[in-house]
């Protein structure tokens, strides 16, 4: 059997990218793509490209605040108890994270420069590759109806605009519905995040699928069971019967990652921060942009198809959890607050996702100690689609040795790994 240069494992945009990159460089290259597409992070995501909006400085509170909210009834943000108790205790996820947070504070303008340059590098793949993904960039627009959350944001905002130059644009009520007419007239004012873009999930992962096929990339279906390792490096990843055999591993298997490389003795400090969303049946009645629906802190947006989408929830907990219904009809009673479409149309998807995280909300890539030809890329959170282009490109840059700005930043070893 081949003995590939680099095997990425993992199939969603993050393994993706990687492969992309790493094929880019002439590498010969093995993609072991996982399961179910559908049942990846980046298939059901908002499709947000966003360097604007979610900003770092914003992900590091929601997650702080979402121990306020653990026992708030319609809070978007969930916590199992579980989750609580045990990774609470020393050496846990939340330990590290209320112990962490604040990294992610001062490393907030450098995430903002990688997610620009990741935009700017996703939009030339597109544009090379002609990826027929639905992109386009017309800014994500945050809408509110309550004024006391409004101005919270506004300030937040206008503080990132200053520290991080994020650009904004401010809008009154009647500049939102003008922009929008098919939000209700209750929404008294919003931002318009003008960096961002947006592409259809679903869609960059088959286009990416078929692009690295193309390519030359080897794609294996199917979950490695384990990885080889040998006098400290791993020699192989076991699937099926076969034994994958490659020069350099690079785990991509979003929040299922610890469980790969439990096999190795690594413990990677990655939970699983579910997340849900509904798809309505096609309507003709089209939104312009990206939304947020600030209030509920649920997303709105359209596909090219015309299929109206809401996502949201952050519910910390450990893999497989089961979906619950009441989410859902979350999603849809707070979405038709805004968008009257929202309670009329028939629901015909419903699709949940466990978003990788870290507990200093920065991304794990790089290469793992203890082997020397092992590397992760995995943790991005809320930030998968954001960060998958240039997170590729460190990818490929530290396998053939080579510096990148980024590489010190998202380096696995500040967590002693
Ligand atoms: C509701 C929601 C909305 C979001 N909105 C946005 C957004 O608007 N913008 C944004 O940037 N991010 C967003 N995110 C986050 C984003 O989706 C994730 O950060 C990103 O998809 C993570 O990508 P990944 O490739 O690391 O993991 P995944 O997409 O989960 O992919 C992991 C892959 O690994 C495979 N795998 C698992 N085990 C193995 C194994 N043993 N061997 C081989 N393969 C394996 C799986 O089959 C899968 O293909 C959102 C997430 C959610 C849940």
């Amino acid at each position: 059997m081949t003995r590939f240069e680099a095997t990425v494992l993992g199939g969603g945009v993050i393994g993706l990218f990687s492969a992309y990159m790493l094929r880019r460089e002439g590498l010969q290259v093995a993609l072991i793509a996982g399961g179910e597409p559908r049942r990846a992070a980046s298939w059901g995501n908002a499709g947000f490209v966003c360097p604007g909006y979610g900003s770092p400085t914003a992900e590091a509170e929601s997650l702080l605040q979402l121990i306020r909210w653990k026992l708030g009834r319609e809070s978007p943000i969930k916590l199992s108890t579980l989750f609580l108790l045990r990774e609470s205790m020393p050496g846990g996820w939340l330990y590290r994270f209320i112990r962490r947070h604040t990294t992610i504070l001062s490393h907030a303008k450098e995430l903002k420069d990688m997610a620009r340059d990741s935009l700017a590098l996703f939009e030339q793949v597109v544009k090379e590759e002609r990826l027929d993904v639905g992109y386009y960039q017309r800014g994500v627009m945050e809408v509110f109806q309550d004024k006391k959350k409004l101005d919270m944001e506004l300030e937040e905002a206008r503080e990132n605009a200053k520290l991080l130059g994020t650009r904004i644009r401010e809008l009154s009520g009647e500049e939102c519905i003008e922009e929008e007419p098919l939000l209700s007239r209750n929404v008294r004012g919003g931002i318009l995040f003008e960096e961002d873009a947006w592409a259809n999930p679903a869609k960059v992962v088959m286009e990416m699928r078929r692009i690295v096929r193309e390519k030359g990339v080897a794609v294996i279906e199917g979950e490695a069971a384990s990885l080889e390792h040998s006098n400290g490096r791993v020699v192989s990843a076991k699937i099926g019967r076969e034994h994958v055999k490659s020069e350099n591993f690079i785990v991509a298997c979003g929040a299922h990652s610890p469980a790969l490389l439990a096999s190795l003795g690594i413990k990677l400090p990655i939970a699983a921060g579910y997340g849900y969303a509904i798809k309505l049946a096609p309507t003709n009645k089209r939104i312009k942009r990206p939304l947020v629906l600030g209030d509920y802190h649920i997303t709105a947006t359209q596909t090219e198809e015309g299929n109206l989408r809401s996502t949201g929830f952050f519910e910390l907990a450990y893999m497989d959890i089961k979906p619950r219904e009441s989410r859902f009809e979350y999603l849809r009673r707070n979405a038709a607050k805004y968008i009257a479409q929202f309670g009329e149309l028939e629901v015909v998807e419903k699709w949940y996702g466990a978003r990788p995280c870290s507990p200093d909300a920065i991304p794990l890539v790089g290469r793992l100690k203890g082997f020397e030809n092992l590397y992760v890329a995995a943790g991005h959170c809320r930030l998968g689609l954001t960060l998958a282009a240039a997170t590729g490109s460190v990818i490929a840059d530290l396998v053939a040795g080579r510096e990148n700005r980024y590489a010190e930043l998202l380096s696995p070893s500040r967590l002693g790994l």
